[in-house]
């Protein structure tokens, strides 16, 4: 089953590689890890922890670009882009975390546009100058600044992502957005009560608005109990959230670890293991239509709207 991957750390998974002179990482490094997993789109994050410059930002912005094309990829830069039936793995590039923005928002989210970015998700765990990350004070949500960056993005249909947002930024950009969001890695907090997860409330809420929520692959954010991270105990969050808001907001957001350092014995870590999600959808007595959907379909249909 193809698969569109909305979360996937790529710049931490090329830079090391630049570091040492390497290039076209992502076809060298990657593109028979994506094959063997089906991903035919996925995400390229530019990510950002909080501290980056805004020249910094552009540095890794420019890097990933710089590696699809040079690998000879594809870029989704509209609609008419999206093809049901790549011959490759195609990209969409994304941010994570707005660190290094102080000033000026429109400009620099129109460059960031300009680039390619179509998601991109003001903080990362942080508080910065634009919005709260979970790690943030828990009382602080959007700036004012904060409010012009999502009218920016807005404007020009550059979807806001609120995965590590905290509870306050999120309600905030729900209120500011006209647009419907993105939570693109993300599980049921219900499930596992990692603080990053989504409460009921915040799920029903998105997908009033018709948002799209990306399953988490990452062990930590699959279940409190450390045998049941794995593909099977994912598939779980899928039905639950089908069964609370319905299966039309599902998607995937792996987040998988082995584009960074995160390491961890389990059946759901790295591209090449992904189909092992979609037999955990069939276990859990979803449809093949059903999976398309949670698969690869909802993102199709979301970006063939909103994009
Ligand atoms: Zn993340």
């Amino acid at each position: 089953m193809k698969i569109f991957d909305l979360h996937a750390d790529l710049a931490e998974a090329i830079r090391p590689a630049y570091k040492d002179g390497r290039r076209s990482v992502l076809r060298n490094d990657w593109n028979e890890r994506f094959k063997e997993g089906e991903i035919s789109w996925t995400s390229a994050a530019s990510f950002f922890a909080g501290r980056e410059s805004w020249e910094e930002m552009q540095e890794t912005v420019r890097m990933v670009k710089e590696d699809i094309l040079s690998s000879g990829y594809e870029l989704i830069l509209t609609k008419e882009d999206l093809k049901e039936e790549p011959k490759e793995t195609m990209f969409l590039m994304t941010v994570e975390g707005m660190c290094g923005i102080h000033d000026d928002p429109e400009g620099k989210i129109q460059w960031l546009y300009d680039q390619g970015n179509r998601i991109g998700s003001l903080e990362w765990n942080d508080q910065n100058d634009l919005a709260t990350g979970n790690s943030g004070d828990p009382a602080r949500g959007l700036t004012d600044l904060g409010k012009r960056a999502v009218r920016k993005m807005n404007e020009l249909h550059m979807i806001v992502d609120v995965s590590h947002a905290n509870e306050k930024t999120f309600w905030d950009i729900l209120d500011t957005s006209t647009l419907p969001i993105i939570a693109t890695h993300s599980n049921a907090k219900s499930l596992c009560t990692v603080e990053r997860n989504l409460t009921n409330q915040q799920m029903r809420a998105l997908a009033n608005k018709g948002g799209l929520i990306g399953l988490n692959a990452c062990n930590m954010f699959i279940d409190d109990d450390l045998v049941k991270q794995d593909a099977r105990h994912l598939a779980k969050h899928a039905r639950y959230m089908a069964d609370l808001i319905g299966v039309e907001h599902v998607a995937c957001g792996f987040d998988f670890g082995a584009y960074y350092t995160h390491k961890a014995d389990y059946d759901l870590l790295a591209p090449e293991q992904a189909q092992n999600f979609i037999q955990g959808l069939r276990d859990e007595q979803f449809s093949e239509e059903e999976i398309k959907a949670i698969a690869y379909g909802n993102v199709m249909k979301f970006l063939n709207t909103y994009m």
